[in-house]
């Protein structure tokens, strides 16, 4: 077996072979290691070969993870990327880079509301269900504008993008990322704020060189990272 080391090289050269194909430099791609159900050392692990962004999927885990002792004082950037219930946002404000996984507005007033109580502002994306499966989480295509425009006026947030997970089929995929990218450029043209709407976190380990010719900026990549399971 791979160490999380090597893994890590590994995923980052084929990082930087997709973005020399797509013409894109590799500084418009932020890799975020997926480290969901992986223990506080593996995290510790990935931060010693560099990796500095992190992605969680569960509060009550990362809540437990960010306070591990291998992980106390590391100064480490947590995405919060997994389904957030509105009755969780308080537990992770101020203690989260980006939230991901957004897909109602109602959610998006919750944490306004919950970062104005702590007097920061948090960056988050929008969740978009692009493969329109009904088992999935995200806003459908066709209403995200309205949401969109909602949430341009709540205080202490930034919308700052939008978030997928694309089907699995490698060609459906490639075709949902194109259409997320396009939703932005829509979203963008409306927006008070345009400058600030730069965000695609799209692609995982099955489809991230597709992502990245369709344009992620934010990449979450758990099992190619922290080994096949
Ligand atoms: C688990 C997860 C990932 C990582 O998936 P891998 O296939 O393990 O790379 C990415 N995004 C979300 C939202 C996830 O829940």
């Amino acid at each position: 077996m791979e160490s999380i080391a090597e893994n890590l090289a590994a995923v980052r050269a084929q990082i930087s072979e997709a973005c020399r194909k797509a013409g894109r430099s590799e500084h418009e791609v932020t890799l975020i290691a997926v480290s969901k159900t992986k223990s506080a050392a593996a995290v510790r692990e990935a931060w010693e070969a560099g990796q500095r962004e992190f992605g969680e999927s569960y509060v009550q885990e990362f809540l437990d993870k960010q306070e591990a002792p291998e992980l106390a004082g590391l100064p480490l950037d947590w995405h919060f990327i997994g389904h957030l219930q509105s009755n969780k946002v308080r537990q992770i404000v101020g203690k989260v880079t980006m939230v991901h996984g957004i897909d109602k507005v109602s959610t998006a007033e919750e944490l306004s509301k919950r970062a104005a109580q702590h007097g920061i502002e948090v960056d988050f994306l929008l969740e978009v269900n692009v493969s329109r499966e009904s088992t999935k989480y995200g806003l459908d295509p066709a209403s995200l504008l309205q949401a969109a425009e909602a949430c341009f006026t709540l205080p202490n947030v930034r919308l700052r993008g939008l978030m997928t997970i694309a089907s699995p089929d490698p060609d459906a995929a490639r075709r949902e990322f194109s259409e997320l990218r396009e939703t932005l450029d829509k979203i963008r043209r409306n927006a008070p704020d345009p400058a600030q709407l730069t965000e695609l976190s799209m692609g995982m380990s099955g489809d991230f060189e597709e992502a990245i010719q369709e344009g992620a900026t934010m990449i979450r990549i758990g099992t190619a990272i922290f080994s096949w399971r």
